[in-house]
């Protein structure tokens, strides 16, 4: 039985040998759309999200997060851009903000904007605006 397997294999390799040549030297194309198919579908493909490898099923997961963090960023940049060297004439404080997220981009998030005092918190609310 094993020899008829074997041969069954090589008149197998041999036909798509031929059929390969016959493509490569007689067809318009030279890549068959097949053999590109089969080549793809064995490649195992790595990922990378924010120079660390990630396995396939945390991809998702890796995304959101990167993207999450960069948005904190920015929203952290933008009030310290408006505020950050802000303090109350009276009592010397800083504002306490607090960012919620409204969508994906640091414009749709709403600010908070606390004081120490009300007078200071409207200053604050303001300048952020
Ligand atoms: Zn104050």
């Amino acid at each position: 039985m094993l020899p008829l397997i074997y041969h069954v294999l090589a008149v197998a390799r041999e036909r798509t040998d031929s059929q390969d040549r016959e493509e490569r030297t007689g067809g318009q194309d030279s890549i068959r759309p097949r053999a590109v198919l089969e080549d793809a579908a064995m490649i195992k493909v790595g990922f990378r999200v924010n120079s660390r490898d990630v396995p396939p099923h945390r991809v998702g997961d890796a995304i959101g997060d990167l993207l999450l963090s960069q948005i904190q960023d920015a929203v952290t940049d933008h009030v310290n851009r408006r505020i950050g060297s802000l303090r109350c004439r009276v009592h010397g404080q800083a504002p306490r903000v607090t960012a919620a997220p409204g969508g994906s981009s640091p414009d749709s998030w709403t600010l908070t904007v606390e004081g120490c005092c009300e007078a200071f918190q409207d200053q604050a609310t303001r300048s952020l605006q």
